[in-house]
């Protein structure tokens, strides 16, 4: 067999090493150049094509999360939004509340930056690594109700038990009935202490009984979601509708 650059290439690509094979040429001209080592080529062609597969599986990651908008905390006015600080924010960016199980909350009404939040929180979450998956309420208490007609409604939680985050938006817009109401207590109950609930909801906790029919699935509801969290209470002007006011 003659060594060869193609027989090499099929050879990286037959042991998914497809980055590396892709760019194998110039990773051989950057060591004749420099002069590398064997070991700092080998190095090099291992960094290489892990930093590939980390892309591929952010980029994967970011798109199965089914975020309609992107939003960035860069983009974030904190000095329009007083009553959170950048520094309240920032701080969970260590993403000790991921491993730690915890929940983060938004609560306010509209227009004041919940869902610009959270999704920037979501997005760095992916960025460092970690599985998230977003679902508006409504999209997801339809999903369940679906789920639990078709009798499959374990298998259904079990699914989205995968993610590291499960971030809910825009909870408490529309009431749920009595048996919505109990399965999403079921999700809630699988996710509690095992995976991270990032949520949004204009609705403070004493008014959840509103939307969740009864006292009966609302406290244990609540209850679960509070104990280990992070509430962010926001509060001040829509933003939509300042912008609207002064657009400049
Ligand atoms: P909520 O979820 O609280 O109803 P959003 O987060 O959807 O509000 O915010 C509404 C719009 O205003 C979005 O386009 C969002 O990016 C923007 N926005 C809200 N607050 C801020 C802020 N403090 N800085 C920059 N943009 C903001
Ligand atoms: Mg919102």
């Amino acid at each position: 067999m003659t060594l060869s650059l193609d027989l090499l290439k099929t050879q990286f690509h037959s042991i998914g090493f497809n980055s590396f094979a892709r760019h194998l040429e110039e990773l051989l001209r950057q060591a004749d150049q420099n002069d590398w080592s064997h070991l700092q080529f080998v190095h090099q062609m291992i960094t290489h094509e892990l930093s590939a597969r980390q892309l591929t599986r952010i980029t994967y990651n970011l798109k199965r999360a089914g975020f309609p908008v992107r939003k960035h905390l860069e983009e974030f006015d904190f000095s329009f939004q007083t009553t959170i600080s950048k520094k309240q924010i920032h701080r969970l960016l260590d993403f000790t509340f991921v491993h730690n199980r915890e929940n983060i909350v938004f609560i306010g009404p509209a227009g004041v930056g919940k869902t610009h939040l959270a999704t920037a929180i979501a997005i760095k979450a992916i960025d460092a690594g970690f599985k998230v998956l977003r679902l508006s309420a409504l999209e997801l208490v339809e999903a369940l109700d679906l789920a639990e007609s078709r009798g499959t409604l374990r298998e259904k939680i079990t699914s989205l038990l995968k993610f590291d985050i499960l971030y809910i938006d825009e909870l408490g817009y529309l009431p749920v009935n009595k048996q919505s109401a109990y399965n999403f207590f079921q999700l809630i109950n699988a996710l509690y202490e095992y995976r991270s609930l990032l949520l949004t909801t204009n609705k403070n906790f004493t008014e959840w009984h509103d939307f969740f029919c009864e006292d009966a699935v609302a406290v244990p509801i609540v209850d679960r979601i509070i104990h280990h969290s992070h509430l962010f209470i926001l509060g001040g002007d829509s933003y939509r509708l300042n912008q609207k006011l002064h657009p400049d």
